[in-house]
């Protein structure tokens, strides 16, 4: 599962293909300034330091976790993708927090190019909102369309995504 534009940028991540200011420097392109731009701790803007040291992330994380209420910790992505897929959790729940994390690195380097290239700050609220919504749509469409659906997975999803329309969803599927 996972949406492909998210999908695509987790696979770059992992692989440690996004151009980062430090990935340039190795490749000897030119930059004007290595810094992290999500925060303001002056920093390299390194894979690591953008998806797991830094405060905007972190914030972002927190945000998520607190939604969820599944501690999911951001050591790393690759440990983190690890740690969800060899869980014991049923594969609904693994789906969607693979889901929540490639939402978070998507919305992460977005926000990064956004700042850099157009100098436009994204929030960390404005993320999360974002984050929250695409999940939703996400698996929502997902309840619709699977013909059978048992109430179980029905409730896993009510409490992850906590909304109104996957209620609406459950009573159609009473009648
Ligand atoms: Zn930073």
């Amino acid at each position: 599962m996972a949406i492909p534009k998210h999908r695509f940028m987790t696979w770059l991540a992992v692989q440690g293909r996004l151009l980062t200011q430090e990935r340039k420097l190795r490749l000897q392109i030119h930059v004007e300034d290595n810094a992290c731009c999500l925060c303001e701790e002056k920093v390299m803007e390194t894979n690591v330091h953008l998806f797991e040291d830094c405060k905007w992330t972190s914030t972002v994380w927190q945000a998520m976790q607190q939604w969820t209420e599944v501690p999911v910790h951001n050591i790393g992505i690759v440990q983190v993708l690890e740690n969800i897929k060899g869980n014991r959790w049923k594969q609904f729940k693994k789906e969607i927090m693979a889901a929540i994390c490639g939402a978070i690195i998507y919305h992460t380097w977005r926000a990064r190019n956004w700042r850099r290239f157009r100098d436009i700050r994204v929030h960390t609220e404005e993320a999360v909102t974002q984050i929250k919504k695409e999940i939703s749509e996400d698996y929502t469409s997902l309840v619709v369309l699977r013909e059978q659906i048992n109430v179980d997975t029905l409730f896993s999803i009510c409490y992850v995504t906590r909304y109104f329309v996957l209620l609406e969803a459950y009573s159609l599927f009473q009648k």
